[in-house]
C-alpha cells in the first residue's frame, strides 16, 4: 500500500516535472488541434471550484447581485476557451494567503492546499514562497509596489514665496526690465515732446524719472496715478504700458490659480526611504498578503524599518482590504503601501490621491493552482494568447478608466518667457512708436518757430540742449 503510494507520488511529479519543464516546447511543436483537444480532454465539462477575493477593479459585486471585474472577464474567457464549467466561491478568511509557522497556508492559497477550490483567480503575487508550493501561471499583469497618499499631505507645507510661481525667473526678469525701459522712455517722450512739456524755459517737466517710475507702477497695480500724460507720444507709451500690464496680470492670476490646485512639484514623501524616516504619517499594508511578507523578508534597511514599523502597530495600522486602506488615505492621516494595480484605480477615482513614484519591487499577478496540476500550462498558453491577440489590454483600459480631469492630470508650470514673448515685441513697437512721434512732435514745433535767422535744425537741436542738457539754468531762471 505504501510502495503504491509512493510510485503514484513519484508519478505525479514526474509528470508535472515533464508538463512544466516541456510546456514551451511543446507550444511550437504541436499542432493547435492536438493542443485543443488536448485541452478539451482535460477541461471540457469539468467544473472547476474557483476561489477568489474581493478587490475592485479586479472582482467586484454587481449592483444586480452576482460578481463583475478584471479577473471575472477573464475567468470568462477562459471558460469559452477551454469549454469549462466553473463555480466562484470568495476565500472565507479573506486572506490572499501565506505561510504559517507550522507551514499550513491560509486564504486562497489555503484553500487549494486543502482542495476546497481548484484554481485561485485573483490579483495574487508571484512570490518565490509561493512558487515553491503552487503552480502559476504566467503572469496576466504587472505590478510594483508603492505608497498610496493624499496629496495635501504631501505637499511641502507653507511657501512663503509661492506668489512668486506663477512666472519663471526669466519671465519676472523680463518684465522688471519691461518696467524700466518703458519708465524711462515715457521719461524720454515727456522731455521731448513740446505738447507735454511746452516751455521748457520757465517750468519744470511733468514727469521726472521718479514720477514716470510712479506712472508705471501705478498701472502695475491698476491704480492710474499721476500725472497722465497730455501728448500723443506719452500717451501711446501709456497706452501700451497698460496693454502689456493687463495681459500679465491676467496670465499671473490664471497661472497662481493654477499653481495652487496642481499636484505639488516637491513633495515631501518621494521615495519608501523618505516614509522609513518620518513619523508624522502612519503607514500599513494588507494584512496576510504578498506585500507585508515582502517586507517581511527584505533585508534593505530603509524597507526592513518600514517592516517593523508596521509590525510593531500592526492592529492599528494594518488593514484587511485594500479598499478599507484606500478609505484610511481618504479620511486619516495615513499612507497605504500595496500593488500600483490598485494604488493606480484609487489615484483615479479620487483626485485628491497619488502615487509616490518609488517602487519598492515589480512583481506579476498569476493564476495559482496545486502544484503539478496541468490545467496551469493550459491557463499559461490562454494568457499568452490574449495577450498576444490585445484583448489583455482592453480588457485593462476597461477597468482602469480615470474619472479625474485632464487639467488636473497635466503637470502645471509656470509661465516661461517664450510663451509671452509677442507682449514684449509689442510693448517695444509701442515705444518706439511713442518715441518717434515725441520726436515729430518736437520736429512740428521747431518748424513752427523756424524764421530766417534760425533753420528748423538749428531750433531743434537748441530744443534738445534746452530740454536735455541746460535744465538746470533753466531752472535758475524760473527761480530768479
Ligand atoms: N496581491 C497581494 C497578494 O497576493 C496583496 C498584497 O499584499 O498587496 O498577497
Amino acid at each position: 500500500m505504501r510502495n503504491g503510494m509512493k510510485l503514484l507520488l513519484s508519478v505525479t511529479v514526474l509528470l508535472s516535472f515533464t508538463t512544466t519543464r516541456t510546456g514551451a516546447v511543446e507550444d511550437h511543436d504541436i499542432p493547435r488541434e492536438l493542443m485543443q483537444g488536448r485541452e478539451k480532454r482535460q477541461l471540457s465539462e469539468q467544473t472547476l471550484i474557483v476561489t477568489t477575493i474581493m478587490q475592485s477593479p479586479f472582482i467586484m459585486a454587481k449592483p444586480t447581485g452576482g460578481l463583475e471585474g478584471f479577473c471575472i472577464d477573464l475567468l470568462q474567457l477562459f471558460a469559452e476557451r477551454f469549454k469549462f464549467r466553473y463555480e466562484i466561491k470568495l476565500v472565507k478568511d479573506g486572506f490572499y494567503g501565506s505561510k504559517l509557522e507550522n507551514g499550513r497556508w491560509t486564504g486562497m492559497l489555503g484553500e487549494l492546499m486543502s482542495e476546497e477550490a481548484d484554481i485561485a483567480i485573483a490579483p495574487l503575487t508571484i512570490t518565490r514562497e509561493r512558487e515553491k508550493a503552487f503552480g502559476f501561471t504566467r503572469p496576466f499583469m504587472s505590478v510594483g509596489i508603492s505608497i498610496l497618499m493624499r496629496k495635501d499631505f504631501n505637499s511641502q507645507g507653507a511657501n512663503l514665496f509661492h506668489f512668486l510661481s506663477p512666472f519663471s525667473v526669466d519671465t519676472w526678469l523680463g518684465l522688471f526690465i519691461a518696467y524700466v525701459l518703458t519708465c524711462f522712455c515715457l521719461f524720454l517722450a515727456a522731455r521731448l515732446s513740446p505738447n507735454e512739456w511746452s516751455e521748457p524755459e520757465v517750468e519744470n517737466s511733468r514727469f521726472s524719472l521718479l514720477d514716470s517710475f510712479w506712472f508705471g507702477v501705478g498701472a502695475l497695480t491698476l491704480q492710474g496715478v499721476g500725472p497722465h500724460p497730455r501728448a500723443v507720444s506719452t500717451r501711446v507709451i501709456g497706452t501700451i504700458w497698460w496693454l502689456f500690464v493687463i495681459i500679465f496680470l491676467v496670465a499671473y492670476i490664471t497661472f497662481f490659480a493654477a499653481s495652487l490646485s496642481s499636484e505639488p512639484q516637491r513633495p515631501l514623501i518621494k521615495s519608501f526611504n523618505d516614509l522609513a524616516k518620518q513619523r508624522e504619517i502612519e503607514y500599513g499594508t494588507v494584512y496576510g498578503g504578498s506585500t507585508f511578507a515582502f517586507f517581511k523578508h527584505s533585508k534593505i534597511p530603509a524597507y526592513a524599518k518600514i517592516y517593523e514599523t508596521m509590525n510593531s502597530r500592526s492592529d492599528s495600522v494594518l488593514v484587511r482590504t485594500m479598499a478599507e486602506g484606500v478609505q484610511r488615505v481618504l479620511g486619516s492621516n495615513y499612507a497605504l503601501i500595496g500593488e500600483s494595480s490598485t494604488i493606480d484605480l484609487a489615484v483615479a477615482e479620487h483626485c485628491n490621491l497619488m502615487r509616490v513614484s518609488d517602487f519598492a519591487a515589480v512583481r506579476g499577478y498569476g493564476i495559482a493552482t496545486r502544484l503539478g496540476d496541468p490545467l496551469r500550462d493550459n491557463l499559461t498558453l490562454a494568457i499568452m494568447e490574449l495577450e498576444e491577440s490585445g484583448s489583455l489590454q482592453q480588457l485593462k483600459a476597461k477597468y482602469w478608466k480615470s474619472s479625474c480631469s485632464d487639467e488636473n492630470a497635466a503637470e502645471w508650470s509656470p509661465l516661461k518667457l517664450n510663451q509671452i514673448g509677442g507682449t514684449f515685441l509689442f510693448l517695444a513697437i509701442g515705444l518706439s512708436l511713442g518715441l518717434i512721434i515725441a520726436c515729430i512732435e518736437l520736429a512740428i514745433k521747431s518748424r513752427k518757430k523756424a524764421d530766417q535767422d534760425k533753420s528748423c535744425c538749428n531750433i531743434f537741436t537748441e530744443e534738445l540742449n534746452l530740454r536735455f542738457k541746460e535744465r538746470s539754468e533753466a531752472n535758475k531762471k524760473t527761480n530768479a
